[in-house]
């Protein structure tokens, strides 16, 4: 990463998603179709549409397969009831949507036309990013080595003063900042995590003190400590709490698994990770803890070497999808901090996943196996507000909401 730039703070620009165009719906071939025990909304003029519609079929979908949804969300007007197997009945033998088949596309709900496309409007410009709960996104975004190899923190040092969220210019140089701080190789990736977050932390202390002016300062010094290193004192001094570390994921799981009696292959992975780590045949902390680090040193860290990317494209795909760190969610005021908190326990919990995998996998675990953990559990997790909201609530409990408690949950046990 450069500190330097040449590009001028009035022109700083945020990096958007660029292969949203690419993807293309396999259909029959889908491994876990989206058309299958998901909540499908239906927007107000789509449920109007069926209802006046002529054609037989969608005026009894739109009678006695919907059901309104409380609430003034135009774009969740209604819901789709599934059937006993949990399955949308438009789902047809063939797997694939007879509504889209039989009457065209202009026939689909918003929800389901957009799906797994995640649509924000940045700067006045529609983005589009993909949601790696469909497998074939999560494939065509986690296997892309070329996924954002970029190189430069240009115009990252030059900023305004006075810039607050949620100006643009905020968001670009945070987005900006945390892609390139991701593909940063000079560290090791619970590292850049790590750093990431204890920005977001300063960040969120200027805005609650209403410091903007501030903020250009903040973010220039943190380009120039990761450039030239100088954090390599406060990353070594990070205490080895692998304990801490397998007590949350055991705790978490019971959750996980509750949530996974309909999502068959996060319950696969979490069996996978059960045994990798030896947990029925022992429920010992101490032992739990050894068979955990002996995965990821023997079986996870090697395959991880050489597979790097996949887990920095889930992340800087995650940045994309939920506008890291000023994450828009009902009812709560934005806090960079938690969503920083929320951020790194998410990557903890996935790797401390596909580490017990490797230790259930050994020789045999491969990028299949990331992508199917990866994919079911942003299925599950990565829209539950309210699984985050007790991620969170754990995370105080424990004592773990500061700065320490997050290092001692990301850093490597190898
Ligand atoms: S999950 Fe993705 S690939 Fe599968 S049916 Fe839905 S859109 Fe198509």
């Amino acid at each position: 990463m450069s500190a330097s730039g040449t590009t001028s703070n009035s022109s700083l620009t945020p990096l958007r998603p660029q292969n949203a165009e690419r993807f293309r719906c396999t259909g029959p071939d889908c491994e876990d179709t989206c058309c299958k025990s998901w909540n499908i909304f239906i927007d107000r003029d789509t449920y109007k549409k069926y209802r006046n519609a002529s054609e037989n079929p969608l005026r009894v979908l739109a009678g006695a397969g919907l059901k309104r949804v409380s609430g003034a969300d135009p774009l969740r007007y209604a819901s789709i009831k599934l059937n006993q197997e949990g399955f949308c009945p438009f789902f047809s033998p063939d797997r694939l949507c007879s509504i889209q088949k039989d009457y065209g596309e202009a026939w689909l709900s918003k929800t389901c036309a957009q799906y797994p496309r995640s649509r924000s409007i940045v700067g006045g410009v529609q983005e589009e990013t993909l949601l790696l709960s469909c497998p074939e996104a999560a494939r065509l975004v986690l296997l892309d080595p070329e996924f954002f190899a970029v190189s430069s923190a240009q115009g990252l040092t030059e900023l305004p003063p006075g810039i607050a969220p949620p100006s643009l210019v905020l968001l670009a140089a945070m987005r900006n900042f945390s892609i390139l701080l991701i593909r940063d190789r000079r560290y090791a990736l619970w590292e850049r995590l790590f750093l990431l977050s204890l920005l977001c932390k300063r960040l969120e202390a200027l805005i609650v003190q209403k410091a903007a002016e501030r903020i250009p300062q903040l973010l220039a010094e943190t380009v120039q400590a990761v450039e030239g290193g100088s954090l390599q004192a406060v990353l070594q001094a990070v205490p080895l709490r692998t304990e801490i570390q397998v007590k949350v994921m055991l705790v978490l799981l019971d959750s996980l698994q509750a949530r996974s009696r309909h999502n068959k292959r996060l319950a696969e992975c979490v069996q996978d990770f059960a045994a990798g780590i030896g947990y029925g045949q022992s429920k010992m902390a101490s032992d739990l803890t050894e068979n955990y680090t002996q995965a990821f040193r023997q079986w996870y860290a090697p395959w991880v070497a050489s597979h790097e990317h996949v887990l920095e494209n889930y992340l800087i795909n995650y940045v994309f999808a939920h506008l890291f760190p000023f994450v828009p969610r009902s009812e709560e005021r934005m806090s960079p901090w938690r969503e920083a908190r929320l951020f790194c326990l998410q990557f903890g919990l996935v790797r401390g996943l596909l580490a017990g995998m490797a230790g259930h996998y050994c020789m045999e675990f491969s990028v299949e196996c990331a992508l199917k953990l990866i994919q079911s559990f942003s299925r599950e997790v990565e829209h539950s507000a309210s699984f985050l909201r007790r991620v969170d609530d754990l995370l105080i409990h424990y004592g773990l909401d500061g700065s320490d408690g997050v290092a001692a949950l990301l850093r490597d046990p190898a």
